[in-house]
């Protein structure tokens, strides 16, 4: 019999059915799930059973052993139906948003024929002794709130209410997530040289170099615009100039068509934020984003500056929650985030912890550090320890599998990822899968031989997120 190599090796091990793990806890100190990776077929398998309860919002106030349980209605109850849709809706919603947003590919020399799409599996019916998590779902009266949240070892318990299989609307978040829109975009403006598209004297058209930078704004722009940040009122303003020794006006309205010209094409079929200034005097909350552009991006002195005597171009966000001659403030323009409380809480299931408390370990802070496109500086704010030992291992799994690691937001930013407010997964979600995966395929594979890459045409962050 010839000598087996040591990928037959690594295949035999699937035919043996050694490649799977029961159980398995990630180094977040938090979440549960089974996983199974099939080389030959390129699938990694994340099981995840659960055991529901259907409580109503009495007997759950006398489990968690309230005082004056008994105050509260009898009703409403679960019917029957109501439990099957809900468990039904659970496993559509958490299947839909955690699997296959990215996939793994192989880069090791000789072995780049593996790889892995990963399919989250959601069984709802488990018995209570087979399952990961034993979900109490609680019936809450109209008008009356409930804290979701699961708890790890050694309860394994996750409470949640009929609510929570629906997008959540909460005016106050969706406004912040606008704001948090808002100024990634100017980021991404600055950072694309968007900030100062520059034309060649008395010419109209973009120059090659401006061109590639606007198409790579768009690159990136596109993570915040579709369809409901047009209806949201949000605009990209296009405001471009002339200096003393251009043609005068004409000219800076042509250059001005132009960008926002090409700028809705790239945008499209969303080239309807595209709005251009015009005259200065009908959008006078400009002058500080424009001097801001103008100081950063040319050698113009300060009368040139406030005389605006540029012979270029820029892009401008329009922030009605910074700017001053802000509208009343039931203008606020307001995002949806899409945000799912059982999408959310699974990801905790899943080991990944909360982005809202605020960076918790220097090693989180170094990981979110590397980022280039940061709203505001990090610091690190320890709250307590439980935190702070869930970023610990979160972090040295995003150095790991070397992706950009989620903005823990600080007070204020509410960002649109999953474990924070939104429903965006990034590739940081998926490093519990990645070690998962270097568990299971080791000593065949090293984990810089795995890398985390998009699988999901709709979900453009990956690649841009800290390009
Ligand atoms: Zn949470």
């Amino acid at each position: 019999m010839p000598q087996m190599s040591e990928k037959d090796n690594f295949l035999e091990s699937e035919r043996q059915g050694w490649l799977n793990v029961a159980r398995w806890r990630p180094s977040t100190g938090i979440g549960r799930f089974d996983a199974q990776y099939s080389p030959s077929t390129s699938l990694l398998s994340i099981n995840v059973n659960l055991h529901f309860r259907f409580l109503t919002y009495r007997e759950f106030a006398q489990e968690l052993g309230n005082a004056n349980w008994e105050d509260n209605p009898e009703l409403p109850i679960w019917t029957d139906a109501e439990k099957e849709s809900y468990k039904a809706r659970f496993k559509y919603i958490t299947e839909q948003v955690w699997s296959r947003q990215y996939r793994f590919e192989s880069s090791k020399a000789g072995w780049t024929e593996f790889g892995a799409q990963v399919d989250v599996n959601v069984n709802c019916a488990s018995t209570r002794g087979g399952a990961h998590y034993v979900i109490r779902a609680v019936k809450v009266p109209e008008g009356e709130g409930f804290r979701s949240q699961c708890a790890h070892e050694p309860l394994w318990d996750g409470m949640f209410c009929q609510r929570d299989v629906r997008y959540e609307v909460e005016a106050k978040r969706d406004q912040s997530y606008a704001n948090f829109a808002m100024n990634w975009l100017e980021k991404a403006i600055e950072r694309k040289h968007c900030d100062f598209l520059a034309f060649d004297r008395s010419a109209s058209t973009l120059t090659n170099q401006a061109f590639e930078s606007l198409a790579g704004f768009v690159d990136v722009a596109r993570r915040h615009i579709y369809g409901s940040f047009a209806d949201s009122g949000l605009k990209i303003w296009v405001y471009a100039n002339a200096d003393a020794n251009d043609s005068g006006y004409r000219i800076a309205s042509k250059r001005s068509a132009e960008i926002a010209k090409r700028l809705r094409q790239l945008l499209s079929p969303n080239g309807n934020v595209v709005e251009e200034v015009g005259k200065f005097s009908k959008q006078r909350w400009i002058r500080t984003p424009m001097e801001t552009n103008l100081r950063r991006r040319t050698n113009l002195n300060a009368t040139e500056i406030s005389a605006r005597n540029f012979c270029g171009g820029m892009l401008l966000v329009k922030n009605r929650l910074t700017n001053i001659d802000a509208g009343p403030l039931d203008e606020v323009p307001a995002l949806p985030r899409n945000y799912i409380v059982a999408a959310h809480e699974f990801g905790h299931i899943l080991g990944l912890p909360d982005e809202y408390f605020g960076v918790q370990c220097d090693r989180m802070r170094n990981e979110i550090a590397k980022r280039r496109d940061l709203p505001v500086a990090v610091r690190t704010r320890p709250t307590n320890d439980r935190l702070v030992a869930q970023q610990e291992g979160f972090s040295g799994l995003v150095a790991a599998a070397d992706v950009p690691a989620p903005i823990m937001g600080s007070t204020g930013v509410v960002t649109d990822s999953i474990m924070y407010a939104g429903k965006r997964v990034l590739p940081a979600h998926y490093v519990t899968f990645f070690e998962a995966l270097v568990n299971l395929t080791q000593p065949y594979m090293a984990p810089a031989d795995w890398s985390i890459v998009p699988d999901n045409p709709n979900n453009f962050i990956h690649a841009h997120a800290s390009a």
